[in-house]
């Protein structure tokens, strides 16, 4: 398993792989970005009495949540998919790394919304497969070309790919 990536990168790669290969690589977006300060914002604020953070390794940060669900917060569930599979990546790893075998659960506290989700046989192969399919992206000594998409408009990378 390659200890190197993040849940982030899992997100960031569905939803861009040129952008998870700058994070890859710890080229950071600007952090006061309003897309990104709103994102905290809403993460460090919501469900606070419910919710606990940890650190797994000094590299995933797991927020456990009641009843003992991996909870991810979202700002909007336009890229449910990705953070569905980022969800299904801590659950994963900490199956595979910790022998612990946890359910999670997707916050999207602006839509009033959970969802539960469950690391099926399925979704483990489905996890593999993406691992596989980012090593060399993200170890290519380029990055993905940039390629226009909903996403770029509140992608904090916006300046760097098109200005
Ligand atoms: S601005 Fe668009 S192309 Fe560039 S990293 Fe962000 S999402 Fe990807």
């Amino acid at each position: 398993m390659n200890k190197y990536i993040n849940p982030y990168l899992i997100q960031a790669y569905l939803i861009c792989p040129r952008e998870a290969w700058l994070e890859y690589r710890a080229i950071y977006a600007e952090q006061e970005d309003q897309f990104l300060s709103l994102g905290r914002l809403i993460h460090e604020t919501s469900y606070r009495k419910f919710r606990r953070e940890l650190f797994v390794d000094q590299r995933v940060k797991i927020d456990l949540f009641k009843d003992g669900l991996v909870a991810e917060v979202k700002k909007s569930s336009r890229g449910e998919h990705a953070a569905r599979m980022q969800l299904l990546y801590y659950l994963y790893y900490l199956k595979r790394e910790k022998g612990l075998e946890m359910e999670g659960v997707l916050l999207f506290p602006k839509e009033k919304r959970t969802e539960k989700v469950r690391l099926s046989p399925e979704a483990e192969r489905e996890i593999e497969k993406l691992l596989q399919e980012m090593k060399p992206v993200l170890e290519a000594d380029k990055p993905p070309p940039a390629k226009r998409s909903r996403y770029c408009r509140s992608c904090a990378f916006r300046e760097f790919c098109w200005a």
